[in-house]
């Protein structure tokens, strides 16, 4: 029995730690590589103390923390029929199953309210479905995501990363407040209707997204909308609403946390980076629904990037920038680059590993064909590694290719 208990100690910290790591992806975009634009006049106006704030605005970036665990139940004083169900809870959080993690969870708590383990679980089954809703983009969603992680905080009340969670997603709901909302065939456009310039050249929008959905949808073999979710959200924000919603930097380029935010000044002037900065979000939106959430950061990072241009032209020119800038310094580990790339932490370091990524991919791409690193990312919804992946398509270990870069 003793074996037992310690076989579920060992599971929960794995969880705990697994729930940490992975918990949501808060796909906060510099301007990624940094590689010069010539024509690219956006980024001129980027002001220099914008520049020199950046690793410090990173930081603000809001992430989850690791969840601290509490002790598992004694079984001594616990009703086995509620360490069985707090048991079933943690496979159906495993298989990814939260609604049903949640009522057992929540039924372990109505049984023993004083467990600590119980409200902990809950909470973490409560969190990750909030999460899981509020990704799924529609305004009930949203709504029942944000229900569910207050849930969450009312169940373990000291987990800060709960509670930042829910002034980030009451920031992000009142974001929208008395905006437009447009309904295309594969999006719905929300912006400030008061915003005459968007109201007015949101008409050439459309056309471009449709086509950006198209073409993902080939690569990646995946029709979202078509298989029952949502439209994808993209906000329009000005530069200072982009700021107060998501706490991120005047100098970034947008963010995908479910919806593609976006700041626009000029639609017209800026047409070229906003073209650039949407490929880049979306790229992100269906890398979470063709790969999940477990696609290792330098994979998603790497394909957004190579996905920013549609033309070859411009593509190799980027590459060849960044394949420049990245000289011949050493690599990053690829265990490094498996969450955010922000979470390396300095700039030159995180501008390395967007590099990198973009090297690697492209790298991969004219090797063995752009197929295989759409594959990658689909193996990770089986929770197959890209590297395994990889392997068993060419029989070859990845990093043999990442060391030759
Ligand atoms: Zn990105």
């Amino acid at each position: 029995m003793r074996a037992l208990r310690y076989a579920l100690y060992l599971l929960l910290a794995l969880m705990g730690l697994w729930g940490g790591l992975g918990f949501w992806h808060w796909y906060a975009e510099s301007r990624a590589p940094q590689a010069p634009r010539p024509h690219d006049e956006a980024a001129r106006e980027v002001p220099e103390e914008s520049a020199r704030a950046l690793p410090r605005r990173r930081e603000a970036v809001f992430r989850m923390q690791e969840q601290e665990l509490a002790q598992a139940p004694e079984r001594t004083r616990i009703d086995p029929r509620w360490v069985e169900k707090n048991r079933a809870g943690i496979e159906k959080l495993k298989a990814r199953e939260l609604e049903a993690a949640v009522k057992l969870f929540e039924e372990c708590v109505a049984g023993v309210p004083e467990e600590t383990v119980f409200r902990a679980n809950a909470a973490e089954a409560c969190a990750r479905l909030g999460n899981q809703q509020w990704e799924q983009g529609s305004k009930e969603n949203r709504e029942a995501g944000l229900a569910h992680m207050r849930r969450a905080l009312e169940l373990a009340p000291s987990r800060e990363d709960i509670a930042q969670r829910i002034e980030q997603m009451q920031r992000l709901l009142a974001s929208e407040d008395g905006h437009w909302t447009e309904s295309l065939d594969h999006y719905e456009l929300s912006f400030d209707g008061n915003r005459s310039d968007l109201l007015w050249d949101s008409l050439t929008l459309p056309p471009l997204l449709e086509s950006i959905y198209g073409e993902y949808g080939e690569h990646f073999d995946c029709w979202p909308v078509e298989r029952g979710r949502e439209k994808i959200r993209i906000v329009l924000y000005t530069r200072e609403e982009f700021h107060a919603a998501t706490g991120i930097g005047h100098w970034a380029g947008g963010v995908f946390d479910g919806a593609v935010r976006i700041p626009v000044t000029d639609l017209k002037k800026d047409k070229r980076e906003i073209e650039r900065v949407l490929r880049h979000e979306i790229a992100h939106a269906f890398v979470h629904y063709a790969g999940g959430r477990s696609v290792p950061g330098w994979l998603n990072e790497g394909l957004a990037q190579w996905l920013e241009s549609s033309d070859f032209v411009t593509r190799a020119q980027r590459v060849a920038a960044a394949r420049k800038q990245f000289g011949d310094g050493p690599k990053i580990a690829l265990s490094e680059l498996g969450g955010s790339l922000a979470d390396l932490k300095e700039e030159p370091r995180i501008q390395r590993a967007y590099q990198q990524s973009l090297l690697l991919v492209d790298r991969i791409e004219k090797e063995y064909g752009e197929r295989l690193l759409f594959q990658m990312v689909q193996g990770c919804a089986q929770d197959k590694r890209p590297e395994a992946t990889f392997r068993d398509a060419i029989q070859l270990e990845l990093q043999v290719i990442l060391d030759e870069l």
